[in-house]
């Protein structure tokens, strides 16, 4: 059996189902191999489940901690793990259900094995179940291929790693009890978010983090902020203390340390390996398969090029942002450069956000990074205490900042700590991308009472003062 197609998309996580979509939009004749289900580790088994689970806990933890503020009686309020596991679940399988829809209406031909790409250029798919006509590895050729297969777990090469009950976030999302104490392996984005879940849910939490703060990529003012945070949940957190090994003990597992050159211990009834993850390339390539390598990631060019013509790799494989949206934004720009397009998608600013209590996001350059860059920049800052919309909702620990560039007041970068910073990080997304400055993002008249008129005032600050913040110094 052979079937040809202008693009084969290997992998349907968020980068390879939306550059389907779009090949298909555009004209042409689109197949996608996916091994497990369509959607990926983003809605199978990372972003879409564990925001679920970081809903249902903060709701739990927010009426335990607010509603009596509020004026609320609520009593006896209690949770079923496994109806939390249920619900996110379901909601998985309807975002699951939707993106195989829209597949099978842009006429893309899903195909459900495991893809790996020829020496000749085509892709033969192991299929999980034969077709009518009885094959089990069927051949495909294709115009264009593209690699986005997405990553995997890594897990820590230390005596223990393999005991029962060490576990990475695809078994967080397996588990059907709740753990009443768990150790966290590393402090990055999934360790922090993992900790809100299990914390609000009352669980006993340890964090243990090799470099000197929890998530160190981000602005150093969020990572002391979250601690703290973290601190009034009872979290314990280890910061510049490495993890040796593994054991059974202490309350199931005990998780050796070095804190300040220091042994220490932990102990928990699970252990979470959230300690980065690896390319998904096991088996992707077949025998005389030669592809340039960047590391452990397939190498691009600024096209999304491989080595081997006509064959391009997105997403978490290659060295570049590892997040669902850039995996998609990455996905559009390969299907515009095979068709000879340059790419509407500006891709120089792309937001990172952590769905922490209150959530993080942060786009482009922090003033740390504005330093090391030798650029001369103004800042602006403001505390959402005085925000209305969060005072109404008690939400006022956060803050807005922004760095722009000195001489053109061009808007650099932006970071938040507060309520709905996930999705308010767009609006700076958005005036990056289109170079925008500070004055240009205060043209216009933001809602009232809104958590976005924090921008107006951070941004009121890069060039003067904010309006609901005391002077400085008196005229
Ligand atoms: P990460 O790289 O963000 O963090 C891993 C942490 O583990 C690092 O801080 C590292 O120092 C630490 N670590 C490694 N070995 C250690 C050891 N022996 N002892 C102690 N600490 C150790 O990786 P992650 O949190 O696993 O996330 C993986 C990827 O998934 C990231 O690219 C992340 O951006 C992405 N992700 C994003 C979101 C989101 O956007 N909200 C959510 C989840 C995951």
């Amino acid at each position: 059996m052979c079937k040809k197609f202008d693009l084969i998309v290997i992998g349907a996580g968020p980068g390879g189902y939306v550059a389907a979509i779009k090949a298909a939009k555009a004209g042409m004749s689109v197949a996608v191999v996916e091994n497990i289900r369509v959607g990926g580790t983003c809605l199978n088994r990372g972003c879409i489940p564990a925001k679920a689970m970081i809903h249902a806990s903060s709701l739990y933890e927010e009426i335990h901690s607010e509603a009596n503020l509020l004026g609320l009686a609520v009593e006896n309020v209690t949770f079923d793990y496994g109806k939390i596991v249920e619900y996110k679940q379901a909601t998985t399988d309807e975002l699951v259900t939707g993106i195989e829809a829209l597949l099978d209406g842009n006429g893309v031909v899903r195909f459900n094995g495991k893809g790996t790409l020829e020496k000749d250029g085509s892709v033969t798919v192991k299929l999980k179940e034969a077709d009518e006509e009885g094959n089990e590895l069927i051949s495909l050729e294709a115009g264009n291929v593209l690699l986005a297969t997405g990553s995997v777990p890594s897990l820590i090469p230390i005596p223990g790693i393999d005991l029962k009950g060490v576990i990475t976030s695809d078994g967080v999302f397996a588990l059907s009890k709740m753990p009443e104490s768990l150790v966290i392996i590393g402090g990055g984005v999934i360790g922090v978010e993992f900790a809100t879940v299990y914390a609000n849910l009352g669980a006993k939490v340890t964090i243990v983090e090799a470099l000197p703060r929890i998530l160190q990529n981000m602005d150093k003012e969020i990572s002391q902020n979250l601690k703290m945070i973290f601190k009034k949940k009872e979290i314990d957190i280890h910061t510049g203390a490495s993890v040796k090994s593994i054991e059974l003990g202490g309350e199931g597992l005990i998780v050796n340390y070095e804190e300040k050159d220091k042994p220490a211990q932990a102990t928990g009834q699970l252990v979470i390996c959230a300690a980065g993850r690896k390319p998904n390339i096991d088996g992707l390539f077949g025998d005389g398969v030669e592809i340039e390598k960047d590391g452990k990631f397939v190498a691009v060019n600024d096209k999304f090029e491989t080595s081997i013509p006509n064959v391009y790799a997105i997403g978490d494989i290659i060295r570049k942002t590892q997040l669902a949206h850039a995996a998609s934004a990455y996905g559009i720009c390969a299907v515009d450069f095979m068709n000879g397009n340059e790419p509407e998608l500006n891709l120089k600013a792309i937001p990172g956000c952590v769905y922490t209590d209150p959530e993080i996001a942060q786009v482009g350059m922090t003033e740390a990074d504005a330093k090391d860059a030798e650029i001369p920049v103004i800042s602006g800052k403001f505390i959402m205490s005085a925000n209305g919309k969060s005072l109404i909702t008690h939400e006022e620990r956060g803050f807005v900042k922004v760095v722009a560039d000195e001489a053109s007041h061009k808007v650099l970068g932006a970071q938040m700590m507060c309520a709905r910073a996930t999705d308010m990080i767009a609006e700076f997304t958005t005036a990056i991308s289109n170079d925008m400055t500070v004055e240009q993002m205060l043209a216009g008249v933001r809602p009232h009472p809104t958590y976005n008129e924090g921008i107006t005032e951070a941004l009121e600050d890069c060039i003067g003062e904010s309006t609901h913040t005391m002077p400085r110094r008196r005229r």
